[in-house]
């Protein structure tokens, strides 16, 4: 048997029900925000990722699936969409076009890690993205879109959690006073932490080894050593939040895993997910369309995990499809049903037949396995008497009806 690759899956109805409830949330709430939705490709060129994300970061250094094509450029399917919606922006030009500063996307993304709940090597991401708005007024406004988003897709216990990374011009300034506030207690710190130390000193704040906790606890904290212009950015941001309603905390600590970030970085919790992981995470990466060789231009954005996501909206809803399977026996009878069954489903129903012949036995048990609520019976009786069976499968209670009444009862029925 060929099976799934590790750290993959198949979404099948009625789960997939869900993924397209969250995605219409989605479409709905950022169309009113005036987001237009980008398709990026899958695949990139690798140079994207190593200068967009950085060389020292876990994605790139172990995460990326990455290939040589059949002319041996260096291909990698995308492990995250924001250094794929900046290479857009670039190519076309979109600066030129303020209907595409505000863009979103979804799809699939794809990192080598190791599977576990919640970390798959697929997995899908819903994102927005502001491209070419420094203000710290784009900040607010877009996670404020993100709030109404989540609260509307039925997630509860939404935290905010927010933090600044300061810019080129502040941060190497925390980066030196980090480096010399840890060194004295550098030997208590784990094996990533002292490498990172040298390689990448702001992520040791990031670090879940339960050791490093103390010695990390008591490191300064950069919003506390930011230049003017961060600080004021920063100030403007938590103003504009609470003037929309939005609460939100702070952390000193917060950092995330990409090189690109400037300034504002946030993640957002949930209640319901139960352990530390963050439901999705973003923030400001003012230097990253220059670094892609494009202008320099601000930019803003997040990312959300569906399957985290879905791990904290409402379940499915149980019980029988509100859907008709139509049963019928002999010649006569499935040429009247394929008629009633193009009736019904242009009148908005939904019916599924079958086409090879079966008993009535038969039918009503797939029917029943389908989790179908009716089944539409139609035998030589029926076609003779032009009044046709609909059973219910939740009362067993079955009825006579018309053709022409048929639809209209359905509706009645729907729940
Ligand atoms: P990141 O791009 O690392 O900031 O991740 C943004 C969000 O994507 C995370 O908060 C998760 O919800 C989700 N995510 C990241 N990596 C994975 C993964 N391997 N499997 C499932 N979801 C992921």
């Amino acid at each position: 048997m060929i099976t799934a690759v590790k750290g993959t899956q198949d979404t099948l109805f009625p789960e997939i029900g869900r993924w397209q409830r969250v995605e219409a949330v989605a479409r709905e709430v950022f169309h009113r925000y005036g987001f237009t939705e980008i398709r990026t490709p899958i695949l990139e060129p690798t140079e994207l990722f190593v200068r967009g994300i950085g060389d020292e970061t876990d994605i790139v250094n172990k995460e990326m699936y990455t290939f040589a094509d059949r002319k041996g450029r260096s291909v990698t399917m995308r492990p995250e969409n924001t250094a794929g919606v900046a290479r857009a922006f670039v190519e076309h030009r979109l600066h030129e076009s303020p209907l595409h500063s505000r863009l979103f996307y979804m799809g699939p993304q794809f990192r080598y890690e190791r599977p576990q709940k919640g970390r798959l090597r697929q997995f899908h991401q819903i994102g927005a993205e502001v491209l070419g708005d420094a203000a710290p007024g784009t900040d607010a406004e877009t996670i404020g879109m993100l709030v109404e988003f989540l609260q509307k897709a039925g997630v509860v216990g939404i935290e905010v959690v927010l933090n600044s990374v300061g810019c080129p011009a502040c941060r190497p300034v925390f980066v030196a006073l980090l480096k010399d506030a840890l060194a004295p207690r550098a030997g208590e710190l784990c094996g990533d932490c002292r490498r990172r130390l040298e390689t990448n000193p702001l992520r040791v704040l990031d670090c879940k080894v339960p050791s490093c906790q103390p010695i990390l606890d008591a490191a300064p904290a950069i919003a506390d050593h930011l230049c003017e212009a961060c600080a004021e950015h920063h100030a403007g941001v938590k103003r504009i939040l609470a003037g929309m309603a939005v609460s939100f905390s702070e952390r000193a600590r917060l950092v995330r895993g990409l090189d690109y970030y400037t300034r504002t970085v946030f993640e957002v919790t949930s209640s319901a997910l139960g352990s530390q992981d963050a439901l999705l995470g973003g923030g400001r990466y003012d230097g990253l369309l220059e670094e892609i060789g494009g202008p320099a231009m601000a930019g803003f954005g997040w990312a959300l995990g569906m399957e985290r996501l879905l791990m904290v909206v409402p379940p499915a809803p149980s019980g029988r499809l509100p859907w008709t399977y139509a049963a019928w026996a002999g010649e006569a009878a499935y040429e009247r049903t394929l008629a009633l069954a193009r009736h019904l489903r242009r009148e908005g129903h939904v019916v599924v037949m079958e086409h090879a012949p079966r008993s009535f036995k038969s039918s009503l048990k797939r029917a029943d396995r389908m989790n179908v609520k009716w089944v539409l019976i139609v035998g030589e009786e029926e076609v003779a008497s032009q009044t046709y069976t609909l059973k219910d499968l939740d009362t067993g209670e079955q009825e006579a009806l018309s053709e022409a009444s048929l639809g209209a009862r359905l509706r009645e029925k729907t729940p």
